[in-house]
């Protein structure tokens, strides 16, 4: 890297006086956990998504550990889910001893085919956890008829999701319960954080008990009525998340703007296809830009000249089936998903932050398009 260029990160957090003001006032409140600003929390992220609940939570991981938990689910029991995500949406299967069947995701959109996950069912199936991934939001119409049809539960993975819409309507609102994140290359953060969405009362006011070790709404703090969890977001997270989410409309406005721009870029630019545009029913929140390269461009080859040049890039995403600890598990091997294998071998993901400079967009795509030149 020469020194006049400078180095240009894969994520970085979108902050300002605002997150500054309201963490202050949390701090001086001296109410740091249970108080007031993780209920303002819940009912702004709720309004935001068109959910009639939202239950904080200390991740996203947390979320849909407690929704696979409330599925019932157990040793002996499957859950469908994607290989193309991260591990978490598989993970939480495995806490409740249930066992994750990965079907093989759609080559355009990467997320879930509802064909194949409706190929995957046995009569051990009870649940579907389906990713919304790089924020390309799932075929939740066909999913949800498949679900009932088969007397199963949807769990969405909106981790990456927070904005998008399904058919018009925000991912959230839709009725199957959600997870968003807040993880901090995540669309907003709360540093660590995530949210569950649910359109059931009973639901959300079984979250909060479960987050909170069990304790009941009316209980004393040493009374509990059920094995929960410390899964609770504190009020330092919910001060950022309120802050952030007072801006969300400019973030995924200028996100949608940067994806634009490395788009119109990479326009003509061989060896590298751009992320799928949206259609009539699935718009994206942007969370990563992702591209797929050809399959006879030199991967390492490419992140080694980005890296040279300090640009980030990551090798979004492994299939989790081929992850160590689930080949040794569950004797998980090639071929299994290869619609989802191809994917992981050829897929890279930009620099993408919601204040990402155009100059430095130029350059990741100028840097990108020599190293292309030069592996192919
Ligand atoms: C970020 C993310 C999660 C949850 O991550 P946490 O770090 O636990 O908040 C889950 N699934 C997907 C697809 C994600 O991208």
């Amino acid at each position: 890297m020469t020194q006049a260029t400078r180095a240009v990160p894969l994520a970085r957090p979108y902050l300002d006086e605002r997150e500054e003001e309201l963490v202050l006032e949390v701090l001086r409140s001296g109410r740091l956990s249970l108080g007031p600003t993780i209920d303002r929390f819940e009912e702004a992220f709720a309004e935001a998504c068109g959910a009639p609940y939202a239950a904080a939570v200390s991740s996203g991981t947390a979320g849909l550990h407690l929704l696979v938990h409330l599925a019932g689910l157990g040793p002996g029991d499957e859950a469908i889910t994607s290989p193309y995500s991260f591990v978490a949406s598989a993970n939480c299967i495995v806490y409740e001893g249930a066992t994750p069947v990965f079907a093989d995701v759609d080559r355009d959109t990467l997320n879930l085919d509802p064909a194949a996950v409706e190929a995957a069912i046995t009569e051990r199936t009870r649940a579907v956890v389906a990713v919304d991934i790089f924020g390309y939001p799932c075929e939740l119409g066909p999913l949800r008829a498949l679900c009932e049809r088969h007397g199963l539960v949807l769990i969405e993975d909106a981790c990456e999701a927070l904005g998008a819409e399904y058919r018009g309507q925000p991912i959230g609102s839709h009725g199957p319960s959600a997870v968003f994140a807040f993880y901090p290359n995540k669309q907003i953060t709360t540093g660590e954080g995530g949210m569950v969405t649910t359109h059931s009362e009973d639901e959300w006011r079984l979250l909060r008990s479960l987050r909170n070790q069990g304790r009941a709404d009316d209980g004393g703090w040493l009374d509990h009525a059920r094995l929960g969890y410390n899964y609770r977001l504190d009020d330092i997270g919910a001060a950022l998340g309120l802050a952030q989410l007072e801006k969300l409309d400019r973030i995924l406005a200028r996100r949608g703007a940067a994806a634009e721009r490395y788009t119109r870029l990479l326009d003509g630019l061989e060896g590298a296809r751009v992320p799928l545009a949206d259609d009539a029913e699935h718009r994206r929140s942007w969370f990563v830009y992702v591209v797929e390269l050809e399959p006879d461009v030199d991967r390492e080859g490419v992140i080694a000249v980005l890296e040279r040049e300090g640009i980030g890039t990551a090798r979004y995403l492994p299939s989790i089936h081929l992850q160590a600890y689930m080949r040794e598990r569950y004797g998980f091997a090639e071929g299994l998903c290869p619609v989802a294998e191809d994917a992981s071998r050829r897929t890279l993901a930009l620099p993408f932050f919601t204040a990402i400079e155009p100059d430095d967009q130029e350059r990741v795509v100028e840097v990108l398009g020599a190293a292309l030149a030069a592996s192919g």
